[in-house]
């Protein structure tokens, strides 16, 4: 990824972190630098340790940015008369499995295992446990993975409904979302929460869609006074032949992200994802538009929590002191 990013007026560029780092001529390793922002958010208490790298606790403060958040996702897709839909951070491994999320990503996967034995099978998980022996293979997997995307657990509620109405549907869907990708970056967490809308409908519809929340991320980027970019994208398909599926990916368009730089030269984060899937979906579930022809879905994907890290690394820790319409635009903050 290029790390070329458009600064926009307004924003304040000033570093929360990066002043503690030495001056130019001995830049600290990009590591080194997500791990002091990390530290500045423990320090803060804006995150809590939670004992693995990636999961975190999260202060009322960093909450309440994560709720002006909603408040505004929720205003600005009005006009979309979405179908609202939470499920919990665990779904279906049979719905999982029919998804191919295996195919692509089985990296990142995460299944919930659970204790099916006896008295003697338990007596010897806890003495395993006793001896600091590994003790996870005295369990077996449940029904339950955890939810790898928001919009995931959608398709095959969508599917069992029949054909759709001639305007198609649009969901709004939230979840915790776990990913197996441990970090001392603390933009990029274990279990975080994805906020998304999700079209389900013909090619043209679900492509204006798309494009539609693009513009819209931008603006709302624009009002949260981050400086930011879209670019092209590509998701980390697993193996030597994600390569080429990461390239058709590329060469489709199917995957646009918004940026936000988060260290001074290092490539910016994605904050929000505008995908489209074409008709992928609708060959693992029945999903038809109203004429019977497989339907084309698409999601734009607003990562919560990377949105509160870029929101308190350009604005500073201290809320009171973040510009006035960044403060109103997230609800009156
Ligand atoms: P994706 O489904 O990969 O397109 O992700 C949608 C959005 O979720 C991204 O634009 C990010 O803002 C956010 N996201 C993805 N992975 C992570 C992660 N490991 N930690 C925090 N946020 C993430
Ligand atoms: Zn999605």
């Amino acid at each position: 990824m290029d790390t070329k990013v458009s600064a926009h007026d307004g924003a304040n560029s000033a570093s929360v972190v990066d002043g503690d780092f030495p001056a130019a001529g001995a830049p600290q390793p990009l590591q080194a630098r997500q791990h002091r922002y990390l530290q500045a958010l423990i320090e803060a208490g804006l995150l809590i340790p939670g004992g693995v790298d990636g999961v975190y606790g999260r202060s009322a403060e960093f909450e309440a940015i994560v709720d002006g958040l909603n408040i505004a996702f929720t205003a600005l897709g009005v006009d979309q008369h979405a179908e609202v839909m939470r499920f919990p951070p665990g779904m279906s491994r049979n719905h999982f499995e029919k998804s191919e999320y295996l195919k692509s990503f089985p990296q990142l996967a995460g299944t919930v295992h659970s204790f099916y034995g006896n008295d003697r099978d338990h007596h010897r998980l806890l003495a395993r446990l006793e001896d600091s022996e590994e003790w996870a293979d005295e369990q077996r997997p449940t029904r339950v993975v955890l939810t790898p995307a928001a919009c995931y657990p959608i398709y095959p509620v969508i599917a069992r409904r029949g054909v759709m109405p001639p305007e198609g549907c649009v969901v709004d869907a939230m979840s915790y979302c776990f990913r197996h990708e441990p970090s001392l970056d603390p933009m990029r967490m274990q279990m975080f929460r994805q906020r998304e809308y999700v079209r389900l409908g013909n090619a043209d519809q679900v492509i204006a869609f798309r494009q539609l929340w693009i513009d819209r991320g931008q603006q709302f980027a624009a009002l949260l006074e981050l400086p930011h970019e879209v670019r092209l994208a590509n998701d980390p398909f697993f193996g030597r032949c994600g390569k080429i599926v990461a390239d058709s990916q590329r060469e489709l368009k199917l995957k646009l992200e918004l940026l936000v730089p988060i260290h001074d030269g290092a490539p910016p984060s994605a904050c929000m994802s505008f995908n489209y899937h074409m008709d992928h979906f609708a060959q693992v579930w029945a999903l038809r538009t109203a004429d019977g022809a497989p339907a084309h879905t698409g999601c734009a994907g607003f990562g919560l929590e990377r949105m509160v890290l870029a929101l308190l690394r350009h604005h500073g820790f201290d809320l009171a002191h973040w510009p006035k319409g960044v403060r109103a635009t997230l609800g009156g903050l």
